[in-house]
């Protein structure tokens, strides 16, 4: 969600004549988006503006801008702490930022915007062409939260749920395809409780699979409270829709969710996954999971490594627990950390593990893969599969925004190797 704020961040500014720069040195403003989820994120803020200070040591010091949750959370505390910055402006405020710039520019003072106006927010930025124009886009089609997890920031930095009227996200999705888009990941912090004039998120992907030269359509995160009937029917009606379903489970203990405030149970988590699956047998599946959270026993820790091992997730994401201050985990006593190290160890061994099974079953088979970019220098070209695997080939002719057959011949942890294959190519990818 934040490639896609600093996205419409910079087609807010080019109405006030600030471009993108790669030369940092040469920047008359410098804007940080930061993201408050992993653990240090505040301090990691003031080492890079002493980064930037340090380039600007003999210059004209830009304006110095710090965006997104850690802005959010820490508001006037990093105003008073590092006088270098000019002003912090929260996730829903964004849409200031001109006005923000222009005054700094005049009075030279220091600005706070931390208000959440996120109906504001939309309603100007749809004023705004969004000029993104990669392959593979994202479209916020949601944001903040209600859910209230014990261990997150999220509903504290992004603010309640608010869903975005089908006319924005459509024309949207229509400016994107318009610059190339071939693939729109919608986005939304609870991407599946999206809700506009009882129109929910199933309603959405049939209304914009409509949009011809869309080829590809995914949607991220999702929470296993709001998996509606309608939604798991989509994946099998909804041809666009990608075969693959970040789900979030965090544990394998009913118990543990309970304490976390998930608001479901394990058996509740299997049964959307078993409906999912019986709906479309070619989905699958990845997840994010929370090790050694407080209290978590051996025997919980065991259950989680059961649920990874049952469902087979072909990606998922885990850390250690740690406290984010200002949320009520933030409080509790936690794990020894020795003991969560090695829970950790041994959840990644058995997810890499099944990680890499699945992979190596790729080799020798044919995936269709969306070419995103050409790799530079190189005759090589990276796109994705429907899995979202990374693929690369060799080629001499140009395939971005392309979607060919590729037949897998090789693999590794990350990418999937593999050449066109030549029954479905186009006669001029023939070589
Ligand atoms: S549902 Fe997701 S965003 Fe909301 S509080 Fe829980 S973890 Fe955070």
């Amino acid at each position: 969600m934040n490639e896609y704020d600093s996205n419409r961040i910079l087609d807010l500014l080019k109405k006030i004549n600030y471009l993108p720069t790669k030369v940092i040195e040469k920047a008359d403003c410098y804007i940080l988006n930061t993201c408050h989820i992993r653990e240090k994120a505040t301090d990691k803020v003031y080492h890079e503006i002493g980064r930037v200070k340090k380039k600007f040591r003999n210059k004209k010091k830009p304006i110095v801008l710090i965006v997104g949750c850690v802005a959010q959370a820490e508001g006037e505390i990093l105003l008073k702490k590092e006088n270098y910055i000019d002003g912090v402006i929260g996730p829903q405020s964004y849409q200031k930022i001109n006005r923000i710039i222009l005054e700094i520019e005049n009075k030279s003072k220091k600005i706070e915007a931390t208000e959440f106006e996120v109906i504001s927010k939309f309603d100007q930025l749809s004023l705004i062409k969004n000029s993104d124009s990669k392959i593979s886009s994202f479209l916020t089609i949601q944001e903040g939260c209600d859910k209230f997890c014990k261990f997150c920031v999220v509903p504290y930095t992004r603010g309640p749920e608010h869903s975005r009227s089908f006319t924005e996200i459509v024309a949207e999705a229509k400016q994107l395809v318009n610059n190339g888009a071939k693939e729109i990941t919608l986005l939304g912090q609870n991407v599946n409780a999206y809700c506009y004039n009882n129109k929910k998120l199933s309603d959405l992907l049939y209304l914009l699979s409509e949009i011809k030269s869309l080829e590809r359509i995914r949607y991220t995160t999702s929470h296993p409270k709001d998996f509606s009937n309608d939604l798991i029917k989509a994946h099998s009606k909804c041809r666009k829709l990608m075969p693959l379903l970040h789900l979030p489970v965090q544990s394998g203990s009913t118990k543990i969710l309970r304490q976390m405030n998930r608001n479901h149970s394990v058996n509740e988590y299997l049964e959307i996954i078993e409906k999912l699956r019986s709906e479309n047998e070619l989905i699958k599946f990845s997840s994010d999971f929370i090790i050694a959270y407080p209290g978590e026993t051996e025997a919980d820790f065991e259950k989680t490594l059961f649920l990874m091992k049952k469902v087979k997730f072909i990606n998922s994401y885990s850390f250690i627990f740690s406290p984010r201050p200002g949320t009520p985990a933030g409080r509790l006593k936690q794990i020894d950390k020795k003991i969560a190290k090695e829970r950790l160890f041994i959840f990644q061994n058995i997810a890499d593990q099944i990680k890499k099974d699945y992979r190596s079953r790729l080799v020798g088979s044919i995936t269709k893969v969306l070419f995103e970019n050409k790799i530079k220098d190189n005759d090589q070209y990276f796109g994705r599969d429907e899995y979202f695997n990374s693929v690369i080939v060799n080629s001499s002719k140009d395939l971005v925004g392309k979607t060919i057959n590729v037949k897998i011949n090789q693999c590794n942890h990350n990418t999937l190797f593999g050449d066109l294959t030549l029954d479905k190519l186009p006669k001029e990818y023939a070589a």
